[in-house]
Formats: C-alpha cells, sequence, structure tokens
C-alpha cells in the first residue's frame, strides 16, 4: 500500500456524530507484522473539551427519554453491531493481532451488552420504602450525567461497550478515550451507534495518548463520572484526578488470577480451560490464569499436559486465525522478555522465546511462544506481577491452607478457579480466596455478559458488567412526601 492510501486511513476523533480531523498525528502498528496501518488522530484538550460540551448538550435530553426509548434504540446497536460483525471483527484483529475467531467472539460479546442493557433498562427501578401510613418515601434512580471511559489495548470493543452500554442505557451520555494502539474499532462503533438513531453527542471518541487526550479526559471538570481499564499505575492517576473533584470512579485494574488445582480435580477436562486462560488473547487479559497452583502430588502430570498442550498451538497473524497471535507491540513483547530473563532457563518447560520459525512479513510481528515456568518462588515477580503474555508461572502446594495463602499472595484479587469434586473443598476456597469473580471446575477468562466484573484489592473497585452496573452508573435519589 503506498504512503497516500495509508495517510487518507486516518483515524480521527467523533465528536457530535462527525469527524474531527487532527493536524498531529501518529502511527497505527499492525503487531502481526510490524507495519503501518494509518495514522491516529493525536488529539489534546481542545477536543476533549468540544467532546465533553456535545455529550453535556445531548445529556440535557437523553436524560427525559423514557427506558422504553433507550431500551429501543440499545436494541437497535446491538442488531447493527452484528451487521457489521466482519468489519469489526477485521478491524480489532488488525488492530490488536487477536485471531481473528476471537475478534468475532468479542463482536459478538459487545453486542451482547447493548442488547443485555437494553432490555435490562426497562425493569430497573428505584423503591418504596414503607416510613408510616402518613408518608409517600421512596428511590429514584438518576444519571450522573456525562461518563468519561478511558480503557485498555487488550479487548477495546469489549470494554467500551460494556461501559457506553451502561452509560446510554441509565440516561447518562458519554466520552470515550480508546487506547493508543487501538482506536479504530472504537471509532467504527461510535459511527454505527450515531447511524442506529443515537442523538449527536451521546457517545464521542476522542482519540490520542494516554497522557494527552486521557489525563484531559480525566481532569476535564465537565465529566461527572469516570470509568476506567488499565494498568493499576495508571489506575491510581485516575483515581487521584477523580477525588479532586469528588466524582466517583471504576476502576477495573490488573491481575494475577489463580487455577488452583487439586487433586481430585478431573485433570483432562480441566486442561482446556488451563491452556485458554493463558493464551487467549495472547494471555493479554486481565483475568488471564497467569498462576496455576497445582497440589504438589499431580504437579508433574499437569505441567507435562499442558507443555504437550503448548507445544501444538499454532502461531501467526492475527487475521490469518491461528491459535495464538502477536503480543500488541514490540514494547509488549520486551516487557514479557524481561520476566524471562529474570528466571534459570532450567524452570522453562516450554516456551521463553520469541518463535525462530516466522519469516516474511511476520518476522517483523511482536510473537511470543506459550510458556510454562516451572518450581516459581512465589516472592518472585513472576510470581507477583502481571506479565501480560502467554506465561504461565508453576507453583504448588499441599494442602488446602498453603493454596488459599498463595492464591491470596499477591497484590490482585480479580479472578481465580478452584479445581475439585469435593464440595468442601470448593466451598472452603470459595470463602478464602480474595478475588472478584471465583470460578470452580470452570474458568471464564474474560466473557460473562451477566456477571458483576470487578477486583477486590488492587484489581481495583466498583463493578461493571450484570445488573450491578446499572446501580455503578446511577445514583440514588431519596424522596419523602408527607401527605
Ligand atoms: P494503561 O494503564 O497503560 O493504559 C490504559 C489506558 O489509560 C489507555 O487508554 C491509556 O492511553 C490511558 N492512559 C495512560 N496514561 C494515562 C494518564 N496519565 N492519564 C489518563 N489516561 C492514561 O494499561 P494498558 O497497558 O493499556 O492495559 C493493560 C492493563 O489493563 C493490564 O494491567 C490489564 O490487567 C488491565 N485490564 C483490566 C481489565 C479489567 O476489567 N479489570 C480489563 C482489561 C485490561
Amino acid at each position: 500500500m503506498g504512503a497516500d492510501q495509508q495517510t487518507l486511513k486516518q483515524t480521527t476523533s467523533y465528536v457530535h456524530g462527525r469527524h474531527l480531523p487532527s493536524t498531529q498525528t501518529y502511527d497505527n502498528v499492525d503487531p502481526s507484522t510490524g507495519a503501518v496501518l494509518g495514522q491516529v488522530g493525536r488529539s489534546g484538550a481542545d477536543e476533549v473539551d468540544q467532546a465533553v460540551t456535545s455529550a453535556r448538550q445531548a445529556q440535557r435530553e437523553w436524560r427525559r427519554t423514557t427506558p422504553a426509548q433507550r431500551s429501543a434504540l440499545l436494541v437497535a446497536i446491538a442488531d447493527a453491531v452484528l451487521g457489521h460483525r466482519d468489519e469489526l471483527a477485521r478491524l480489532e484483529s488488525e488492530d490488536t493481532g487477536k485471531p481473528l475467531t476471537q475478534a468475532y467472539a468479542d463482536v459478538d460479546v459487545a453486542a451482547r451488552y447493548f442488547r443485555f442493557y437494553g432490555q435490562a433498562i426497562e425493569s430497573y427501578y428505584g423503591r418504596t420504602i414503607p416510613l408510616g401510613p402518613d408518608t409517600h418515601a421512596y428511590t429514584k434512580r438518576e444519571p450522573y450525567g456525562v461518563t468519561g471511559h478511558i480503557v485498555a489495548w487488550n479487548y477495546p470493543l469489549q470494554l467500551i461497550s460494556r461501559a457506553v452500554a451502561t452509560s446510554l442505557a441509565t440516561g447518562n451520555t458519554a466520552v470515550a478515550k480508546p487506547a493508543d494502539e487501538t482506536p479504530r474499532s472504537t471509532v467504527r462503533l461510535a459511527e454505527i451507534i450515531t447511524e442506529a438513531g443515537a442523538p449527536a453527542g451521546a457517545f464521542n471518541v476522542v482519540t490520542g495518548l494516554g497522557a494527552e487526550a486521557g489525563q484531559a479526559l480525566a481532569a476535564h471538570p465537565g465529566i461527572d463520572h469516570l470509568g476506567f481499564v488499565g494498568s493499576t499505575q495508571t489506575g491510581s492517576l485516575i483515581a487521584h484526578a477523580a477525588a479532586d473533584r469528588v466524582i466517583p470512579t471504576v476502576l477495573e485494574l490488573g491481575g494475577k488470577s489463580a487455577n488452583v488445582v487439586f487433586p481430585d480435580a478431573d485433570i483432562d477436562a480441566a486442561l482446556p480451560s488451563l491452556v485458554r486462560s493463558v493464551v487467549q488473547n495472547a494471555g493479554q487479559t486481565c483475568s488471564a490464569g497467569s498462576r496455576l497452583l497445582v497440589h504438589a502430588s499431580i504437579r508433574e502430570e499437569v505441567t507435562h499436559k499442558i507443555v504437550g498442550a503448548f507445544e501444538q498451538i499454532t502461531i501467526g497473524a492475527g487475521v490469518d486465525d491461528p491459535q495464538l497471535g502477536p503480543l500488541v507491540s514490540a514494547k509488549q513483547r520486551e516487557r514479557v522478555a524481561g520476566f524471562l530473563a529474570e528466571v534459570d532457563s532450567s524452570q522453562v518447560l516450554t516456551g521463553g522465546t520469541a518463535p525462530d520459525s516466522l519469516d516474511g512479513p511476520l518476522a517483523g510481528g511482536s510473537y511470543f511462544l506459550p510458556t510454562v515456568v516451572d518450581r516459581v518462588d512465589p516472592a518472585s515477580r513472576i510470581a507477583q506481577e502481571e506479565v501480560f503474555g502467554p506465561v504461565v508461572a508453576v507453583l504448588s502446594f499441599e494442602d488446602e491452607e498453603e493454596a488459599a495463602a498463595l492464591a491470596n499472595g499477591t497484590d490482585y484479587g480479580l479472578v481465580s478457579a478452584v479445581w475439585t469434586q469435593n464440595l468442601g473443598t470448593a466451598h472452603r476456597m470459595v470463602d478464602a480466596i480474595e478475588a472478584g469473580q471465583i470460578f470452580v471446575n470452570t474458568y471464564g477468562a474474560g466473557g460473562g455478559v451477566e456477571l458483576p466484573f470487578g477486583g477486590f484489592k488492587k484489581s481495583g473497585y466498583g463493578r461493571e458488567k450484570g445488573l450491578e452496573a446499572l446501580d455503578e452508573y446511577t445514583q440514588t435519589k431519596t424522596v419523602v412526601m408527607k401527605l
């Protein structure tokens, strides 16, 4: 493709139903090849201000719509997203490098968010409070106003859909800043939302860099509620910005989630989940099962089977739909390699490097082999910090107490899974593990539109997904009338 064609493929901010061309741009890089896919508008405080002003204007009318009207629009958006399924999946796969099948699944889940909240909002009520016969007391759930959303690059379309569907359903309007690396599906979604009938300004997108457009959005006085999905470090900055203006925030941050496998588990039934929880999206999932805690008596059997499965995994460009695509960027691959440099080579049962078998255009991609690191020291960095690559750290335990201590032995508390046939073990572990979601004999990295999702400890606070998200995006007004 010539440079002129690439220049045409500029991804720009989308404000009040129109594109805002940018004079300053940066390259959107295809992680599967390292080639430039096009340019992205490098917006700043001015575009953020225009977006927030537009959203405030739209919200004055939008908050007066009935739940039935909002429901009709959200369901129409769900249908429109599915109507652009191929196009959205392709954009998502190219931007992130994720295998096309996973990108299709992401589009389907994005549509589900609009349908789920479109349907749920019609049954979302306040309460009456029986204070006495001469008093009428009740609560109403009211929107905050304009919600701001800053999200990560790993599931761009899903992350923005789960937030914006809830925001619009509850009568808010929204401004989003997609991740620097992955803006295209969010901008396309904004166009689709307008085409489906949303008023101009109901959903605005500002493209750009975190330290510029992101920071300007977090600090804008016209934002009434902030949703953030990303690292714990940036989440803390967002929380400070929200605290400065005394506005609520939902923080969906990192994780170091554990699969805990007891000796009575059905290992062959568990294996596909243990593998998928590490390999899905090349391990770049907040709820990746990046730690495998396995009873000492079955450690060799389980690791042997995982190594066998990892060595069968096909690798290639996301759009060619292998089982494993590249990491999102060369920088991310360097970060993953940095963790491997800190362990002894005898601990690496498979992988540990970039594949050496890829050539042609793929030689410029950010690939990393599925990797098993055994006998990991619980205090080491690879056991404590997010690797965000297709890497699992294996630790072993002798009894339930030690398993729970290891599972809880990091700063994070996002997701965990317990694999056992024993109901007593399952319930005791569910009680003992500090995490926002716990699975037993299954693992749900990523999905689960209906399931409230969010962290304990440094994995964040607040909940998205499920009906709980409706409470998160509304405030209670209590009304008391003396009759
Ligand atoms: P990141 O914190 O670097 O960036 C996230 C977003 O914040 C991006 O849009 C970025 O542009 C923006 N940003 C960066 N600096 C900013 C600043 N100073 N002010 C305002 N915005 C700023 O995270 P990342 O590397 O893009 O994403 C990976 C992280 O996201 C991992 O920790 C992962 O676990 C987490 N994550 C969490 C969930 C969840 O639901 N809990 C889901 C997906 C990803």
